[in-house]
């Protein structure tokens, strides 16, 4: 049986990695099938991770971490964690595979999603105008008319990378100031092609098959009028990623998994979580993999007081 598998590949999962690697606990990382590395893979550059004064990729520094992990025997299961079953001393952690991979301990470090303005025919007309990824989609909006909605650094560097592509983009956002940090700000503010639409939130979606517009709503005077968009990029925050956990762990009122104090000990013994799953203010890079570095040594912990209580059975019973 394995000593950890951790779940969540960002960087709380890879930093929890190369930790519990290096202490000889041989790690497996279940890493998602498709969204490897987490939200980072989806950010343009990192400015602000320690060690890179002239800033780094977001997919570069995923791939950099997950390379450290590797170097001291993590094992990378390319799949996604379906159910947990966390009671008892044996933890089973079964993949869309339908493999089941069984350890003494867990460490959750699955992230955070998108969240979702929650208006009619959003889903639908997701990846027909509607999306979550600049990078990802940004491309396909060369020389078109796009809003961005939001007021916090996502926003803010989602609608400034965006005007790389492009002609003008709205940035719409429902009071009348940014919570983004101010050099962010700055930087919509000082781009001509960014028209920053205050107190206004989405109302509805329009177009049949592909988005051709959207209603904005004055958050003020309750007043409505349409805007004609080719895009709409939603980057309103994130929400943790917790539906496999529930009912089987402690939430906050948060939403975010409760732990004991400062460490990433949860409400099970043995399973222990880290990252944007575990915090509501935060939710940085390098917050997140200082958060991996705790999960990994409390698992540390955890199974060399589980081994002195083996140790102490055997004895007690030879
Ligand atoms: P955030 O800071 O939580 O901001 C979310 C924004 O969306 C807020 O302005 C909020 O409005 C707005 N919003 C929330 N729900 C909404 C809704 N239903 N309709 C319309 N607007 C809505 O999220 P974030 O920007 O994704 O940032 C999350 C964390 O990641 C932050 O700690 C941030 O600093 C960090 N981050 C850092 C960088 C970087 O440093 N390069 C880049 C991206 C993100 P209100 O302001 O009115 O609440």
């Amino acid at each position: 049986m394995r000593d950890v598998i951790i779940i969540g590949s960002g960087p709380a999962g890879w930093t929890a990695a190369i930790y519990a690697a290096r202490a000889n606990l041989n790690p497996l990382v279940v890493a998602s099938q498709v969204e490897i590395g987490g939200e980072l893979m989806n950010t343009t550059e990192v400015e602000n991770f320690p060690g890179f004064p002239e800033a780094i990729m977001g997919p570069e520094l995923m791939a950099q971490m997950q390379q450290q992990a590797e170097r001291f025997g993590t094992e990378v299961a390319y799949d996604d964690a379906t159910e947990l079953d966390l009671d008892g001393d044996v933890k089973r952690v079964t993949l869309g595979s339908g493999k089941v991979e069984e350890a003494k301990s867990v460490i959750f470090a699955t992230g955070s999603a998108y969240r979702k303005l929650g208006i009619t025919r959003e889903d639908d007309l997701s990846g027909h105008g509607v999306s979550w990824c600049a990078t990802c989609d940004g491309f396909f909006f060369r020389e078109k008319t796009i809003a961005v909605i939001g007021g916090g650094d996502s926003a803010m560097e989602e609608a400034t990378f965006l005007t790389k592509f492009a002609s003008k983009v709205y940035l719409v956002h429902r009071r009348d100031e940014f919570r983004a940090s101010k050099i962010m700000q700055q930087r919509a503010f000082d781009n001509e092609k960014i028209e920053v639409v205050w107190n206004s939130e989405v109302a509805d979606l329009q177009g049949e098959t592909a988005l051709t517009g959207i209603v904005l709503r004055d958050t003020v005077t309750g007043d409505t009028r349409e805007l004609p968009l080719d895009g709409l990029f939603v980057a309103i925050g994130n929400d943790p990623r917790t539906h496999l956990v529930h009912g089987k762990l402690d939430l906050t009122v948060d939403g975010t998994i409760a732990v004991d104090g400062r460490s990433s000990r949860t409400s099970v013994p043995g399973v222990f979580a880290a990252g944007d799953v575990i915090d509501p203010s935060y939710r940085q890079a390098v917050t997140a993999a200082a958060s991996g570095t705790v999960a990994a040594l409390d698992a540390e912990h955890y199974l060399a007081a589980l081994a002195d209580v083996e140790k102490a059975v055997a004895v007690a019973t030879a």
